[in-house]
Order: C-alpha cells, then structure tokens, then sequence
C-alpha cells in the first residue's frame, strides 16, 4: 500500500496520542513497541517505510512544516495559533475534541470599559478575539496551569482548552465565551505531498477510511 516510500509522521503525545493510535491500527501501521512504555522519540513501524515521532504538540506543525516529518496529527488549537502555512489538512480526524474558551472565577464581572488582563499560552488567538469584540485585552503568556492565573489575580481571565469544564470547576473558574471548537487534524507537508503522492494519498485514505469507522462505531 505504501509503495516502498519512507513516511515519518509526527504525533502529538498525550490524549491526542491515545486517540490517534487507534485510528493509524485501522490504517494498518502498528508501532513495533509500546510507545506509552517508552522514552524513545522514535519508533520503528510494523512497514518498514513508516516510522513515528513523538512529539510536544505545539511542535508537530514545526516538524511538517519543514519537511522533517511527512504528515502530522495536531490540534486545530495549535494549528490557528501558529499557523498553518506551507501545510496540507487533508482530514479532520475527529478526536481529542474540545473547545477553546475564556473562563473567569465564578461569578466575577467584567470591568466595564476598562482592560482586561488575559493570561493564556494561546496569544495570538487570544488577541484576535478580544480585538474581534472591540475589548482591550493585556495578553500574559503563559505555558500552563492557566487557572491559576485569576485566582492570584495574574489575570482576569484565561484562554484555555475546555473539555468537560472539570479543570475550570475544580479551580472555581467557569467558562465564558467560546472561541472555537477544535479537534485533532491531519497535516501534510506541501512537497512530500508532491514528491511522494501515491504513499501519501494511500495513507490519507486508510486514515479517512478510520474516521468513518470510528464516527460509525461510537
Ligand atoms: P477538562 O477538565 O476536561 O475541561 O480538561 C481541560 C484540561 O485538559 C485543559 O487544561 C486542557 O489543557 C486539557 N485538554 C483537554 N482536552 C484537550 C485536548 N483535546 N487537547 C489538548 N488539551 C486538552
């Protein structure tokens, strides 16, 4: 199926990386160890030609982009935030669904008029949609744990991942306005598509292929 060409691709770990697993298993390409047990960065496939990488997520779009890696499987969250230039999204893959919000401690009003101060590690997408409300927004870059942020007054509020709301519940914040929904996508990069198409495509479809059977099934 793969047609002898050698295909890296680029997972994201973490909970994107136990819904992806499932979905390349259907596409036929299993990796040759355990990659939960594992620290390796690397692992070899049941196809000689496809390895896998393992990946921060925010990475992922980086390895594609430069063709260090052929395909990808990144958030639509990391994808809006640092562009997706020079990248193909042939499927949305439809797992690791949620949405991106901003959230404030229970309760708490907006100023009105005044500034906001927002911390979150999503500053662009953060700035856009401030701006795109016409709210003075003071972006704080932060790499995690936003919810900590309004409860010692860093910030006002945060732009974060919602999944079920526990996170934000547990923490006395609740979600606000949404931003977007995301789910996880396919990324290939533009010149592997061209110089290596046949293989490309072929996994493209098995993968498509797996989608549907998932979405089926659930
Ligand atoms: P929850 O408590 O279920 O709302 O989960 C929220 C936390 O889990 C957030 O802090 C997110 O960073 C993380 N999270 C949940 N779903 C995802 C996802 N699909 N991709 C990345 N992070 C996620």
């Amino acid at each position: 199926m793969l047609n002898g060409e050698q295909i890296t691709i680029a997972l994201s770990k973490g909970r994107i990386l136990d819904d992806t697993l499932p979905l390349l298993e259907f596409a036929g390409i299993t990796p040759a160890e355990d990659i939960s047990k594992s620290r390796k960065l690397i692992f070899e496939t049941n196809h000689d030609h496809v390895r896998l990488v393992v990946l921060r997520a925010s990475d992922v779009p980086t390895y594609v982009r430069f063709g260090a890696a052929d395909m990808g499987v990144a958030g639509k969250d990391v994808l809006l935030e640092n562009g997706s230039e020079g990248l193909y999204e042939p499927l949305d893959l439809d797992i690791a669904r949620c949405r991106l919000m901003t959230a404030a401690k229970v309760g708490a009003p907006r100023s009105a008029g005044g500034r906001v101060r927002v911390a979150t590690k999503f500053v662009s997408l953060a700035k856009q949609f401030y701006a795109s409300r016409g709210i003075q927004a003071d972006i704080i870059k932060l790499y995690g744990g936003m919810e900590l942020a309004p409860l010692l007054n860093l910030a006002d509020e945060i732009v974060d991942i919602v999944d079920t709301g526990n996170t934000l519940k547990a923490n006395g914040l609740e979600a606000r306005e949404l931003i977007c929904h995301v789910s996880s996508r396919l990324i290939a990069n533009s010149a592997a598509m061209k110089m290596k198409q046949a293989a490309m495509q072929a996994l493209i479809a098995r993968l498509g292929e797996a989608v549907q059977n998932r979405q089926q099934t659930a």
